[in-house]
Order: structure tokens, then C-alpha cells, then sequence
């Protein structure tokens, strides 16, 4: 079996709403899948993580080194495509674009062997995960406490018993915010923060101070991604767990922050770090030095196929009653090709999500809603 196509699919939607993390501001939804073609026909399917257009050019500027290969020698493909951009890309879209290949490379050698990638991993240790909510942005023209109240009482009553609050707008609106949120849904939900490096170090210790007693399960990317000094400061300052990882890519940039305990617990992105053959090294560095993964998510169902794939093979530990559970990031903001792009959605029942079990990701690919949102020119 010969890899004979690499194609990317650029996919967008106007948003309604435009929304607001601290760091960015959202008018549309766009994302780049990316679909690998064998010569004997069998298809695998990735996405990258970050700007579609930017991480499209870098997927065509591997793809002379992928044509002709062969897809189930994952691990030697890696390697040559992160050397053939090593010089000037070690971090950023060097490592999305090949995170995107790599899945679908792992998607193609699933279906070659008629079993999920979570079996090639090693074995599905679970075959539900919770999930968590991932929403209240900041939203133009609506009151943060109001809307962020309402909004995640209506993931409870959806049957969520987790969600993700954005901060980083402000130190005494974001805690006015997570307060609201918490006298609404009550002490049972689990709640967490992100604030998408938008604080400097003192804003960050200011709010986890006060956030004390809101019972909050980490405080997610407070500072800028460069500062793990600040980072650490953050963690040694204030009580709230501290979260990152969805910045750094493969294991060369997840190794400061583990071996200097930056974070509490990292998110590595299965489309950001660089694809199952990468995540897998950053889970054992994590596992290796105490630290808990959380994967990030962010994209359409092929992004979070991945994740569950990735996350079922996750090793629990193997002699406690309970175990620590790993959670999956459910992104709940407006995008109606999220899940249209495949044939059978991903979706949760009372915050549960159940992970595929057929061959590679375990998703057949809706070409039709490929069409119906493929990005425009203008
Ligand atoms: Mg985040």
C-alpha cells in the first residue's frame, strides 16, 4: 500500500454571534481537515489544529515526501517530515500540518488492520468518557454574569456535570462571572476556568486567590505560553490546579513544562502536538514525571474522534477502585459542520460520550457537508 493523494479540505462558517476568548476574537468558524488516499483506495482523515489556511500550505509543502510512501510506517514518516522543516519549524504549523497528517496515517492504518486506533495504541481501557462543556465565551452586546449563568445551567439541565468558564477579560468581572455561575448550578457541578493567557502574573495570583472558595478544577492557560517562569510563579501563588499545553507542540515543547512542573495538568492536542505518534511520547513524559493529561479539543468530530481514540487507550491506574478518569473537552459553541462532516454525530447523553469502536477513527466522512461548507474565496 503506496499513499497516491494528499488532499485538504478548507471548511468555514459565519458565525451568527461573533464570541470572544481573552486572546482572540471569533466571527467565523474555519478548520482544515486533511484526507490521505492510498492506492488501493482506503482513505484516512486528520485535522489540524490552528489558522485552516496557513496549516493547508504547510500540509502541501510535506506532501511530496508522503506521496509514494507507505502509510502504516507512521513513525518513520514522522520523522521525515518534521526533519524535512526542522531547521526553521520546530514549533507552531510545522508540528499542526504534520499532527493533521498523522492522524489520518493512523485513521488509514486502522481501517488496513479492521481495528480502531485505539486498539493500535494498545487496548481500550474504557469505551465511554465524560465530558465537559466547553463554552461561555464573551459575547458581543449580552452581560458576561448573565450570559455565562444561563449558559452553563443549560448544559446542566442538558445533563453535563462539567463545564468551562472563559476568563482573562478582567480580574473582578471574571470572578463576579464564576460566582454567578456557581450560585446558579450549585456546588455539584464540576466547574474550571480558562483564560487563555490573557492575565499577567499578578492578575492570574489576584484571581486564584479569590477564586478560592468557588471550588474551581484548574485555571487554564493564565499567563502567555513563552513565560513558563510565570506559569510556575502562578502554580506556586495561588491554590487553583493550573492547566496549559494546548500552545506547546510536540514532546520538545512539553518537556520544560513537565520537568519544571509548570502545570498541574497538560493538555497536549492530538492536532496541535503532533498527531497520535507524538501525543503517545508526551503521555509518557507526563505519566513519567506525576503530571495528569487532559487533552484540549478544538474542531469538528475528526478532531474529536482522534481525542476519544487517543483517551481510550489512556492507562488508568491499574489497582485503584476509582481511578482518575480522563474528561473530554466538549466544545458546545456555535458550529453547524462540527459533527454535519461525518455520518453519525458524536454527540453525549447526560454528559457522556461514547468512543467509536469501528476501524481507525471509527467516523465515516459526510462528503456532502464538505461541499456545503467548504470555504469561499471571498
Ligand atoms: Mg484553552
Amino acid at each position: 500500500m503506496k499513499i497516491a493523494a494528499v488532499r485538504t479540505h478548507l471548511l468555514e462558517h459565519r458565525l451568527a454571534v461573533p464570541f470572544q476568548s481573552a486572546s482572540m476574537r471569533f466571527d467565523r468558524r474555519a478548520h482544515v481537515l486533511v484526507e490521505i488516499v492510498c492506492d488501493d483506495g482506503t482513505t484516512g482523515w486528520g485535522e489540524c489544529l490552528g489558522p485552516a489556511r496557513p496549516n493547508t500550505a504547510v500540509v502541501a509543502a510535506y506532501t511530496p515526501w508522503l506521496i509514494g510512501a507507505d502509510p502504516l510506517e507512521t513513525e518513520k514518516i514522522w520523522a521525515r517530515l518534521y526533519n524535512a522543516l526542522r531547521d526553521q519549524g520546530q514549533r507552531g504549523l510545522a508540528v499542526t500540518a504534520l499532527s493533521g497528517i498523522d492522524i489520518a496515517l493512523w485513521d488509514i492504518k486502522g481501517k488496513h488492520f479492521g481495528v480502531p486506533v485505539s486498539t493500535l495504541l494498545g487496548g481500550r481501557f474504557r469505551e465511554t468518557v465524560s465530558a465537559y462543556a466547553t463554552g461561555s465565551f464573551k459575547r458581543d452586546g449580552v452581560d458576561r454574569v448573565e450570559d455565562n449563568a444561563a449558559e452553563v445551567a443549560r448544559y446542566r439541565a442538558e445533563g453535563f456535570h462539567a463545564s468551562k468558564i472563559k476568563i482573562g477579560f478582567g480580574v473582578q468581572e471574571d470572578l463576579a462571572v464564576v460566582r454567578a455561575v456557581r450560585e446558579t448550578v450549585g456546588p455539584d457541578m464540576r466547574l474550571m476556568v480558562d483564560a487563555n493567557h490573557g492575565y499577567d502574573v499578578l492578575e492570574a495570583l489576584e484571581f486564584g486567590r479569590k477564586a478560592a472558595d468557588l471550588d474551581i478544577d484548574w485555571f487554564e492557560e493564565p499567563v502567555v505560553p513563552e513565560q513558563l517562569g510565570a506559569y510556575r510563579e502562578v502554580r506556586a501563588g495561588q491554590p487553583i490546579p493550573v492547566a496549559g499545553g494546548e500552545t506547546w507542540h510536540s514532546r520538545w515543547g512539553m518537556r520544560e513544562p513537565v520537568e519544571t512542573r509548570a502545570v498541574d495538568i497538560l493538555q497536549p492536542d492530538l492536532a496541535g502536538v503532533g498527531g497520535f505518534t507524538e501525543a503517545r511520547r508526551v503521555a509518557d513524559m507526563a505519566a513519567l514525571h506525576g503530571v495528569r493529561i487532559v487533552p484540549h479539543v478544538w474542531g469538528t468530530a475528526i478532531h474529536i474522534a482522534a481525542a476519544l481514540q487517543f483517551m481510550a487507550a489512556m492507562v488508568p491506574n491499574p489497582v485503584r477502585v476509582n481511578p482518575i478518569e480522563p474528561i473530554l473537552e466538549f466544545d458546545r459553541t456555535e458550529n453547524p459542520f462540527r459533527q454535519a462532516v461525518i455520518k453519525t454525530p458524536i454527540e453525549h447523553e447526560q454528559g457522556v460520550v461514547k468512543i467509536p469502536s469501528g476501524p481507525g477513527l471509527g467516523i465515516e466522512i459526510d462528503r456532502d457537508a464538505l461541499a456545503e461548507f467548504r470555504m469561499r474565496d471571498d
